[in-house]
């Protein structure tokens, strides 16, 4: 078993690049086996059909730490991204629509359409969302806190936590607990009247939830997703140019760049551990690599249920892993198209509607209504859509004249009763289109090609247990100290040596590369 490496990243994935690109700034023999034939896992350009380079999964960004495309010089390896500018684009039945902008006059004007006792109130809810992600931002990149606290340091470490909070007014830390706890529907009937602003705000608390906009909990969702920004301001979200695929190859550029090894088409099939230590791992051909550390870039339920042998583990470890929840309830559709869709609320095309991210999602009681029916196992009969057409800021995506459109949508439950996906993805697919056609009639005369990726594909192709985008549920009981579990949210593991360096690591999903900044800063200290 040849022994030249310091480390071992199981997972090409970007967080596990991150970790790798760190540990070889900081002089480490590093080696990255990734299972599939390019690295990224769910930050990925595929060219899924001649000339179409398609971000299969993500396909925005926005959460990706500034400290990490600092550090490790993206932008020198090809990282640039094109914010978003309209921002959201919402077509409602009656016949008329919502743009948000990053000109904030525009946006007001906008909502003023619909409630002109909203628009006077948007600046101010705008002003507390970013007084509280500011705060709970500045927790990204650091490692969660001993919980339940064992003795005078981990008690030391709360108490510059709770020091974070010094700068907010007694309504800002009320609003951070509710934030905490509500649901993206109440926190919305707080600030505002309008069915159609709360409805366009609320999806963002939706997205990757398995929960409807009136579940408790969905508020921090969409406050996470408020939590990144580009070029210092904060909210926004943008198309990275070459597709999300860029990211990853950036980040593998710069790990390879201080002379980190990574290797495609390396399946990990064991983890193995002696005497209660990682000391290396078994590929699916057999082949044996040892290090004395080990990071796994893949989800908790992989690395610890499929990974490890369960002797290694403490059983009530094992027991809580179990309970761990990662099934997911979002689907992704990638279309080639020959066209844009045309919408009836706004016709004409090209226009800006096709560069925003276009909701169809009328009101907040059909995105519950979606949700209730995931909740009972059917895929929702009518889904909450958001579509993407990246082509309008990078032509260069697909062939000349031709676009390519994003459909991330809620929701499509991973277990179904009474049915399975096989039987239901076709006529689910062309519910969706129906749905698109009643905004967009041109839709159907305008695909070339499709591809439907359910939570079961996405766990098939990406290796995410359940279909989960996050690596396990975003819920308060799997969040910070929590995540994965109590007790072990600081990147080490019950098995000496094994570090978790993903999604499924604080602080969470996202295109984000804080679990691998932060795991690489724990691997360092040792
Ligand atoms: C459909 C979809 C849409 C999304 N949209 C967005 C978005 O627009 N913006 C955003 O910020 N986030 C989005 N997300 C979430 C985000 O993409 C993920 O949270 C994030 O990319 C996960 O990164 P990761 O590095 O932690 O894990 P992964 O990307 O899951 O990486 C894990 C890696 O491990 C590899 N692997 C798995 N098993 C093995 C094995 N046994 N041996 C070797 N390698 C293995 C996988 O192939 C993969 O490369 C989306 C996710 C999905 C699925």
């Amino acid at each position: 078993m040849p022994n030249n490496h310091d480390a071992i990243i199981i997972g090409g994935g970007h967080n596990g690049l991150v970790t790798a690109a760190y540990l070889a700034r900081a002089g480490r023999r590093v080696l990255v086996l990734e299972r599939r034939e390019l690295v990224g896992g769910c930050a990925v350009t595929e060219e899924l059909w001649p000339g179409y380079r398609v971000s299969t999964a993500s396909y925005l960004t926005s959460l990706l730490q500034e400290k990490v495309i600092r550090d490790l010089d993206l932008e020198k390896y090809g990282y640039k991204v094109d914010a978003k500018d309209p921002a959201f684009f919402s077509p409602f039945p009656d016949g008329r629509y919502m743009f948000m902008w990053q000109d904030a006059a525009k946006t007001l004007q906008e909502i003023s359409k619909f409630s002109k006792k909203d628009a006077e109130r948007f600046p101010a809810y705008e002003e507390h969302l970013e007084k509280l992600a500011v705060v709970v931002e500045s927790l990204l990149l650091t490692t969660p806190p001993e919980f339940p606290p064992q003795g005078f340091s981990d008690m030391a470490e709360w108490l510059k936590l709770t020091g974070r909070l010094r700068g907010l007014s007694r309504k800002e830390l009320v609003g951070l607990v509710k934030i905490f706890t509500q649901s993206a529907a109440d926190m919305l009937d707080d600030w505002f009247e309008s069915e159609e602003l709360k409805v366009t705000l609320a999806t963002d608390g939706v997205i990757g939830a398995n929960g409807g906009p009136k579940s408790a909990g969905t508020a921090y969702i969409l406050m996470h997703h408020c939590m990144g920004g580009l070029a210092g301001k904060r909210g926004l979200w943008g198309f990275v140019r070459g597709g999300m695929g860029a990211v990853s190859e950036a980040i593998a550029a710069s790990a390879r760049s201080k002379g980190a090894e990574i290797r495609c088409n390396a399946h990990v099939r064991q983890i193995l551990v002696r005497d209660g230590r990682a000391t290396g791992v078994v590929l699916d051909n057999g082949e044996e690599i040892s290090a004395p550390i080990v990071a796994s870039n893949l989800d908790p339920i992989i690395t610890f249920l499929k990974l490890i042998e369960e002797r290694h583990l403490p059983g009530d470890f094992v027991q809580q892993m179990r309970r761990y929840r990662s099934e997911g309830t979002s689907c992704k559709i990638n279309l080639a198209l020959n066209g844009l869709p045309d919408f009836r609320v706004l016709p004409g095309t090209p226009g800006p509607q096709h560069r925003a991210t276009m909701h169809i999602c009328p009101s907040i009681e059909y995105v519950e209504r979606a949700w209730d029916d995931a909740k009972y196992g059917k895929p929702s009969q009518k889904p909450l859509l958001e579509m993407t057409v990246p082509t309008t800021y990078d032509s260069s995506l697909a062939p000349q004249g031709k676009h390519i459109m994003g459909i991330f949508l809620q929701y499509a439950p991973y277990t179904l009763k009474g049915t399975t996906w096989e039987q239901e993805r076709e006529p689910f697919f062309q519910r969706i289109l129906g749905l698109i056609e009643e905004y967009a009639p041109n839709i159907r005369s305008i695909i070339d090609h499709a591809q439907i990726l359910t939570p079961y594909d996405l766990e098939q192709r990406f290796h995410i247990t359940g279909g989960n985008i996050f690596h396990g549920e975003m819920s308060l009981d799997q969040m910070f100290v929590m995540r994965p579990l109590a007790g072990w949210a600081r990147y080490k593991t019950p098995v000496k040596g094994l570090y978790l360096c993903g999604s499924g690591a604080h602080p969470g999903g996202g295109v984000m590369g804080a679990p691998g900044h932060n795991a690489a800063r724990e691997i360092l200290r040792g």
